[in-house]
């Protein structure tokens, strides 16, 4: 975190303390927080100029305008050997979020994520799991091809991060799949290799995410595929006690 952010953050829960104090102080003694708006939207600073005073309302950003920031993206080695920029796709409203790893050939030539035999086999899991490609939302953690398909570099993770973060804080799904090691310990912050991570659930800023095996993974070792059916069997459960909620 930035340490101008980081100052800003620390002044305001000084502030809302205080205000509470305050309010204490008056003898409101309780605060109906179930009417208060729960969608409070966040972005970046700079991003609606609210932050910047003015009459400008904070809202959340929206993934059209943070695609368009990385139009022509130079932040890493990776922008050399690229064809496309695989940004991610699907429904932005998505209640369900895949992360994968990186784009590979045929993604880099579409600019599409999860389009190669990993994305069939991705496909094949959503059409068992009753839902459609367009119903959720597919990215990655990084957005452009490591040559001949290399795991992602820390530095390379460094710099295409906080587009994954932001793509999150957009759509903020009820539930977020991470696909195979690199988007489950990148999200969680967890060097815990996938074997133990997967089928737990964890958090990832407030909202359910689940680890499970990367379909690349699987092509490889199919009988792994009974793993990971019965983590999608929990991710549908809880989708639907969230519908019920
Ligand atoms: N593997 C990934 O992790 N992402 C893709 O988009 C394709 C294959």
């Amino acid at each position: 975190m930035p340490d101008n952010f980081r100052k800003e953050l620390i002044e305001t829960i000084g502030q809302v303390r205080g205000f509470l104090v305050d309010l204490q102080n008056a003898g409101i003694e309780e605060i109906p927080i179930q009417d208060m708006p729960v969608d409070v939207p966040v972005c970046p600073p700079g991003v609606c100029g609210a932050d910047r005073g003015g009459d400008a309302v904070c809202r959340a950003e929206t993934l059209d305008e943070i695609r368009s920031e990385l139009e022509n993206c130079r932040r890493c080695p990776l922008c050399e050997g690229r064809k496309n920029i695989v940004f991610g796709v699907g429904n932005p409203d998505a209640r369900l979020v895949f992360v994968g790893e990186a784009p590979g050939r045929e993604e880099d030539e579409r600019g599409e994520p999860f389009v190669g035999e990993a994305g069939r086999l991705l496909d094949r899991i959503l059409f068992a799991m009753g839902m459609k490609r367009e119903e959720v939302y597919i990215c990655n953690v990084e957005k452009c091809r490591p040559p001949r398909n290399r795991d992602p570099q820390p530095e390379e993770i460094e710099a295409c991060e906080p587009y994954l973060k932001r793509q999150l804080a957009a759509i903020r799904p009820q539930v977020i799949v991470a696909l195979g090691k690199f988007a489950a310990q990148t999200l969680l912050r967890d060097q815990t290799p996938i074997s133990r991570l997967r089928g737990h659930w964890r958090e990832y800023q407030g909202i359910p995410l689940l680890p499970t095996f990367h379909p690349a993974f699987l092509l490889r070792n199919p009988a792994s595929k009974r793993e990971v059916w019965e983590d999608m069997k929990q991710v549908m459960e809880r989708l639907r006690q969230e519908r019920e909620d």
